[in-house]
């Protein structure tokens, strides 16, 4: 059966590692959304927690209710408000509407929007939303905004930094003693790993860097790794072909073997053109099927995915959707 190793001693050694930028775990808010972008978010929560992070973020309250039990603070990224909202749990305003819908007490993480333009509230309209807020009795713990392009090499960073900074400072002024436990940030993985350091008040909110990926850092080890298993192997014959369409034809005679693996399992599908190679050198022959490939004969097992890079670049993405596309379904084992 196809299956996803973690590597526990990768994982915990990125969390160091981001730990020691953030400036300690008390400053790191995991981004668990997604089942931990397709990691498998119940099977590193404890690894998490028991290196001294208490403080995850999710998509919506059904992955908050999953970490419930393990972390203190869950804050939720996504939410729709509909009045019943758990007192357990933080959830980001992303839209000012909401703010009557929201049940009253409910502790909130006021989105900032510093030119992104995805989601928050502009720093003009803070004073406003402060006492709309105050006029609800939504408890405000904390303010965040999100980077549009931490990874490009221009000007965006610093002028979203800035407009951040003017907004702490105003909420500073307006909250005086008030403004004393909020909670600030903004730094993704990326953004992180190219500050090298964190304000003094603020925490990093950081997802995929967890798990190993970095532009701005080699210094990291991946964590996910994809295997299959073998169903079935034969040798095709010089001048026959394997799998739908016929796509692959051979020019000699050559031992395949068919995996159990394929695009129901969340893979992107390979549809038999251009030369794809999995991690120990053997090229995926024809086209990709719903539950199985076939390629060069590699043995019992086969590693698919040991660096999502390759796929991504391969099919012309991002490492992100590699990872978050894998099934639920897999089996997840820690090693
Ligand atoms: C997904 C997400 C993150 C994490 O981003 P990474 O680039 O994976 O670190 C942080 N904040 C918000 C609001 C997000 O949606």
């Amino acid at each position: 059966m196809a299956y996803i190793k973690i590597d526990r001693l990768a994982y915990e050694y990125n969390l160091d590692l981001i730990a020691s930028k953030a400036g300690g775990y008390q400053r790191v808010i995991c981004v668990f959304k997604d089942n931990a972008y397709g990691h498998g978010a119940k099977l590193l929560a404890p690894i998490a927690k028991a290196k001294g992070i208490n403080f995850v973020a999710v998509k919506n309250e059904a992955e908050a209710k999953e970490l419930e039990d393990i972390f203190d603070n869950i804050l939720i990224l996504s939410h729709h408000p509909h009045g019943g909202e758990n007192e357990k749990f933080i959830y980001a305003l992303n839209e000012k509407n909401d703010i009557k819908k929201i049940k009253k007490n409910t502790k909130i993480h006021l989105v900032i929007d510093t030119n992104m333009h995805r989601n928050g509230i502009l720093p003009e309209e803070i004073q406003e939303i402060l006492y709309e807020l105050r006029n609800h009795n939504l408890q405000l713990h904390g303010v965040m905004m999100h980077f549009a392009g931490s990874d490009e090499m221009d000007a965006s960073y610093f002028v979203q930094k800035q407009k951040f900074q003017y907004a702490k400072e105003l909420i500073y002024n307006l909250l005086q003693e008030d403004a004393k436990n909020l909670i600030f940030h903004s730094h993704n993985s990326e953004a992180l790993f190219r500050a090298n350091t964190l304000e003094d008040d603020e925490y990093c909110r950081v997802g995929l860097v967890q798990f190993g990926y970095a532009y701005f850092s080699k210094d990291l080890h991946r964590v996910l790794s994809l295997w299959a298993e073998r169903l079935s192997q034969r040798i095709l014959k010089k001048g026959q072909c394997v799998g739908y369409g016929g796509v692959y034809n051979a020019k000699e005679d050559i031992e395949i073997a068919t995996y159990d693996l394929g695009y129901a399992d969340g893979l992107l599908r390979y549809d038999g053109k251009g030369d794809f190679y999995l991690p120990s050198g053997k090229k995926i022959l024809g086209k990709m099927s719903m539950d199985s490939f076939s390629c060069e004969n590699n043995g019992e097992t086969i590693c698919v995915i040991d660096d999502a890079n390759v796929m991504a670049e391969f099919f012309n993405t991002i490492s992100y959707e590699i990872l978050v596309k894998l099934s639920p379904n897999l089996k997840r084992i820690v090693v």
